[in-house]
């Protein structure tokens, strides 16, 4: 399903029904799981004829599930047959999904798996909210994270990914809430500022992965179009406006990024932001120009950070032995 309670509530008072109706429809389709609308016992039969008419109720199907410890990989089958996957992680604090938003990518980030195959479509908004139905159904629980860190931009799919949003966030969706939601963008500055004036509270995290305009132009052509010193204002402003702490990624790629004075440089350009940054290990793909950083420099890097002040983690590693590294699973299956 593609609709948002608020396309639906628009559909509904075009037919002179009632708007509350939008959320009984929502519970039948996203907590009762039930798509054959002639089920929809509360809603009338002329209604449940337009419905049907209007909207068409579409699926994806996993095509495999790789597990391993504490994390489990699913690659599904879209209806054109093009294949998208997400990964579930089992956290302390719950259980989190992260989805793909589009079929390929083209940002073209030299060290990322999923960007080998240029962008083939955007996902539909139902494509998204079905991987995390899909998982729900196949581990009988609920997901309680989403994080919107699969193969694609979703700022590139603004909208769907929007919509998406709105639906599992939804209290009569998959009342996920936005605190639990993480969208992570390579810094598609225009979206960031539409994104910023929704005023949501939903978490935004940003694929930094270098300090200065010299070494990020080489690992993300994104940052020619965007560069660096506009998209760190545009993350100044959204802080300033959203009042919300951002998430800074970086992927830590051995003597390419991880130096000490990439650590330095990184320090001064985050001074007084209310960021933290996440290092990231690399997992290792068919780039083998990269490959990942040394725990000592992982650790040395992280220190330098913490002495000026800057917030970091480093990320916890789920999967690297299953594939689950962004687009691997897939690009394997092509
Ligand atoms: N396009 C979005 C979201 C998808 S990528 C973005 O750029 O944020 C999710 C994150 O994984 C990004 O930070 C990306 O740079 C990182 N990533 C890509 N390939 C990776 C790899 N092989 N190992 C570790 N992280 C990787």
């Amino acid at each position: 399903m593609n609709y948002t309670k608020e396309i639906l509530e628009e559909f509904l008072s075009s037919q002179n029904e009632k708007k509350f109706k939008a959320t009984q429809i929502f519970e039948w389709l996203y907590q009762k799981k039930d798509y054959n609308f002639d089920n929809f016992s509360n809603v009338g039969k002329d209604l449940i004829s337009k419905l049907k008419e209007t909207f068409k109720v579409e699926f994806i199907s996993i095509e495999k599930v790789l597990e391993g410890p504490l994390v489990k990989k699913f690659l599904f089958r879209l209806k054109d047959n093009e294949k998208v996957e997400a990964v579930l992680m089992e956290h302390d604090y719950g259980l989190s999904v992260c989805v793909s938003s589009e079929v390929g990518c083209n940002m073209g980030c030299a060290f990322c798996e999923s960007g080998r195959l240029k962008k083939r479509r955007n996902l539909e908004t139902y494509e998204m909210v079905e991987q995390i139905i899909l998982i729900e159904d196949y581990i009988k629980a609920k997901v309680s994270h989403v994080v919107i860190m699969g193969i694609g931009e979703p700022f590139d799919n603004y909208d769907n990914v929007i919509n998406f949003v709105k639906i599992i966030n939804d209290a009569k969706g998959l009342a996920i809430g936005s605190r639990h939601i993480t969208i992570s963008t390579c810094g598609i500055i225009p979206k960031i500022e539409e994104f910023m004036n929704l005023d949501w509270q939903v978490n935004l995290a940003i694929s930094l992965h270098a300090p200065t305009n010299e070494l990020r132009n080489k690992i993300m052509p994104v940052n020619k179009v965007y560069s660096l010193d506009k998209l760190i204002d545009t993350i100044k402003k959204y802080i300033q406006k959203t009042n919300r702490r951002v998430t800074i990624e970086y992927v830590m790629l051995n003597m390419v990024n991880d130096r000490e004075i990439d650590a330095i440089n990184l320090s001064k350009l985050l001074k007084g932001m209310n960021v933290y940054v996440n290092l990231i290990p690399y997992n290792e793909t068919a780039h083998i120009e990269f490959s990942r950083s040394k725990k000592e420099n992982v650790i040395k890097f992280s220190n330098i950070l913490k002495k000026n002040n800057i917030n970091v983690t480093i990320r916890k590693e789920f999967g690297g032995n299953i594939k689950a590294a962004c687009g691997q699973l897939r690009s394997e299956s092509d």
